[in-house]
């Protein structure tokens, strides 16, 4: 089934305790994207970049097989999505250093004619009314799922509980869970944000794994076990995590429980990858063979068959 994504195509610069990066690839949308196309094929992306768009950034999406890249736009004299971000030691926190929205405060994207046939649409990490517009494109998805993050749940609150009551799932961090709702504990923050409408909420915990809170029950997955010399930058993990879930859903036309957590273990061991450079090269230099070999472990040392 045809899977759609609208999110960032952003312009990273990450500080961890070891190293910097200045003006990597990056946003939810490219990490997203990325990391599906292991899974699926095609994956649309929806999403608009400035003049100042390195031409490498370029090369490294086009050279992706199975990234329809028609529905991303080039404004030439905006400016592209930028953000900046430092991870304190343990490289599970992290803080924004900057964020500057650019193309984000023009009008969203327009959608090719030849994307109206998607049926499985994922909203990364943008603006609230950005990701309404984009849903209120498409009255005959069979799925639709949602991440957010800190920035929308505090400058665009109404807006976001207006996307979380037409969406199927959301995929959220511990942090963004309970800013959200006030709670500390990703199980019941996630039973609240059901509540506001979604049927299935995913709370990312980072080096801490995933849970899956589903009207027919629980699931929980650790993250594929890394050392410190493995985990050069975390950024995009989380949209990793959910592109290689949605892409799995995808590929398997399905979307009831079983297969959830199935698709939860493809998304665990497809982020690990993300996390093995800067930008998305960490994903861009991962074969299917090593996403395979790695999965074969993942169920030796999580027990999961
Ligand atoms: P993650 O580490 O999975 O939370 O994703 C980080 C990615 O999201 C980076 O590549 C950023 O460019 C992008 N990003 C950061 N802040 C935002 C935001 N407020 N909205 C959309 N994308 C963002």
């Amino acid at each position: 089934m045809p899977l759609l994504v609208t999110g960032t195509i952003g312009i990273d610069t990450v500080q961890t305790p070891e190293a910097s990066a200045d003006r990597v690839s990056g946003g939810s949308c490219a990490y997203f994207a990325v990391a599906a196309a292991f899974h699926h094929k095609p994956v649309r992306i929806v999403g608009v970049v400035g003049g100042d768009w390195p031409e490498d950034h370029a090369q490294l999406l086009s050279s992706i097989q199975g990234l329809c890249l028609e529905g991303l736009e080039r404004r030439e004299s905006s400016k592209t999505f930028a953000w900046g971000g430092r991870y304190f030691d343990n490289m599970n926190q992290r803080e924004t250093l900057f964020t500057e929205l650019g193309v984000l405060e023009e009008a969203p994207p327009i959608v090719p004619e030849s994307y109206k046939d998607s049926r499985i649409i994922f909203l990364a990490n943008s603006h609230p009314s950005v990701q309404m517009d984009l849903l209120n494109q498409f009255p005959d998805r069979v799925l639709a799922v949602a991440d957010t993050m800190d920035l929308w749940i505090n400058i665009a609150h109404d807006e976001l509980l207006k996307v979380f009551k037409v969406i199927d799932g959301v995929i959220i961090n511990d942090s963004e869970a309970e800013l959200l709702t006030n709670i500390n504990n990703p199980i019941s923050a996630a039973r609240r944000i059901i509540q506001l409408g979604p049927k299935f909420v995913i709370v990312k915990k980072g080096e801490h794994g995933a849970i899956l809170v589903h009207e027919d029950g629980i699931a929980a997955l650790p993250a594929y076990p890394l050392d410190q010399t493995q985990v050069v930058d975390p950024t995009g993990a989380g949209d990793s995590f959910a592109g290689g879930f949605m892409g799995y859903l995808a590929a398997s036309g399905h979307s009831d429980f079983a297969t959830m957590q199935a698709a939860m273990a493809w998304g665990t061991v497809t982020a690990s990858f993300a996390l093995g450079s800067f930008g998305l090269e960490g994903l861009v230099g991962t074969t299917r063979n090593d996403l395979d070999a790695r999965m074969i472990d993942y169920k030796r040392i999580t027990l999961v068959s």
